[in-house]
């Protein structure tokens, strides 16, 4: 069989412990055989991080903004414990933080469905799809611990030199305050994401934050969105039949149980932090839960949405054998190449992806998979495999739908 030809690369954004192992069997199993993998390769492994003084995370980002499509694998952020065991130079910061800060991004994170595999809410028939801003708000925010009595104000200073004052509070004793902020032109882009994203998807919209609280702040993405729905995709909501919904953060959670799925949920940074990963364990697990990043001007970055597996790792490290589920990184893969056989016209490319997952989940399906899927599957009796073998049987399963 001829292999697949790609013309444009993808940024390939290599990473850390259990998942860079699966990495590489990945690409030996699944991809090198079938396609002539055209990438441009990045090694975000913290060992190299650390080398670069962390200039290759910044380049891999600014490589996706010119060629538009990148693949991640998890990787580690440095804690204390990272300093010692990787002997860094300094404890460099989240590599996912800082190519969602060069993309400003919104993350759509989706769960990955088989049979077999019944969600604790048993009426989540479809998925859930997690839209969540990745700009702003606590994550880029500056703390004081408050020693003692004193006042704390929030200023700020315009341009031309005038100053706006709020109390925040008069502190008698030792306390703690936090400034956080987000701009608008990052509010509009997360919006647009969303709504360009359920017209892709053809999937209502709904958002939700604590504007009844925060009379400023939320309520300034509650009128950003309103505005962009109104003004540019009312109609074409209209048109495709799906709608866009507003409603309180806590309304939305009832509202979000009591529902059957098969919508995007649109939350602000901190919220989907916390939403992605209760919907992730709702469904399944995080390994079945695949993340891409959306820029507003059309950049793709597809991941993982588990981290590194490290615990499999040191089990790995000391040649005992592992059973690590492969899908989302899989999926990475496939909704990185499906995008660039979009874009490139390459339609074999995208056939490819699509017969990569369903051989994941027709694997799945027949009962063969890891064991972490094997503790949360109805199937009575699964074969449970090593992180190998379950990517050479989902490679088997590749070959007979081929
Ligand atoms: P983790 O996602 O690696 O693991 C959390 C738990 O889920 C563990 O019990 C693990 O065994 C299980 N798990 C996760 N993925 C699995 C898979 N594919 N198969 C089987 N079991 C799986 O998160 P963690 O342990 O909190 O973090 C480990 C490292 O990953 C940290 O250094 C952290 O910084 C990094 N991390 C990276 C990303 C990313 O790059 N996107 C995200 C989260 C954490």
């Amino acid at each position: 069989m001829e292999k697949i030809k790609m013309t444009t690369p993808l940024v390939e954004m290599d990473g850390d412990e259990m998942t860079r192992i699966l990495w590489q069997m990945i690409k030996d199993e699944l991809l090198l055989p079938y396609i002539d993998l055209k990438t441009e390769y990045y090694d975000l492994g913290l060992e190299h991080r650390n080398e670069t003084d962390d200039q290759v995370t910044v380049d891999s980002a600014n490589a996706t903004l010119k060629y538009g499509v990148a693949v991640k694998c998890a990787t580690i952020t440095p804690n204390a414990a990272r300093m010692t065991e990787y002997n860094l130079k300094e404890m460099w910061k989240s590599p996912n933080g800082t190519i969602r800060a060069i993309l400003d991004g919104t993350v759509f994170r989706a769960p990955i469905l088989v049979k077999g595999i019944v969600p604790y809410v048993k009426n989540w028939t479809k998925p859930i799809t997690i839209a969540r801003h990745a700009y702003g708000d606590v994550y880029k925010n500056t703390e004081i611990k408050v020693p003692g009595p004193g006042k704390a104000e929030l200023v700020f200073t315009a341009a031309d030199g005038t100053e706006t004052r709020e109390l925040i509070h008069n502190f008698d004793g030792a306390g703690i305050i936090q400034g956080i902020h987000n701009t608008n032109k990052s509010i509009e882009s997360f919006a647009r994401a969303c709504f360009s994203y359920a017209v892709d998807t053809k999937q209502d919209l709904w958002f939700s934050t604590k504007d009844t609280i925060s009379k400023k702040y939320d309520h300034t993405f509650k009128d950003i969105f309103q505005e962009i729905y109104d003004n540019e995709y009312k109609a074409k909501f209209e048109e495709l039949g799906i709608t866009y919904f507003y409603t309180l953060i806590d309304d939305a959670v009832a509202r979000v149980i009591r529902s059957e799925g098969g919508f995007i949920w649109a939350c602000k940074n901190y919220d989907g932090d916390v939403m992605s990963d209760m919907v992730a364990t709702a469904y399944g697990d995080l390994s079945m839960m695949t993340s891409v990043l959306v820029s507003p001007s059309g950049v793709y970055e597809y991941e993982a949405a588990h981290g590194t597996v490290q615990r499999h790792y040191y089990k790995h490290l000391k040649g005992e054998e592992t059973s690590t589920n492969s899908i989302a990184t899989i999926y990475a893969w496939t909704g990185a190449l499906r995008k660039r056989g979009e874009l490139d016209q390459i339609p074999e490319l995208c056939n490819f992806a699509d017969k990569l997952e369903q051989a994941c989940i027709k694997t799945i399906e027949d009962g063969k998979m890891t064991k972490s899927l094997s503790l949360i599957s109805t199937c009575e009796h699964p074969v449970i495999l090593n992180s190998l073998d379950f990517i050479k049987a989902i490679r088997e399963t590749l070959d007979s739908l081929l």
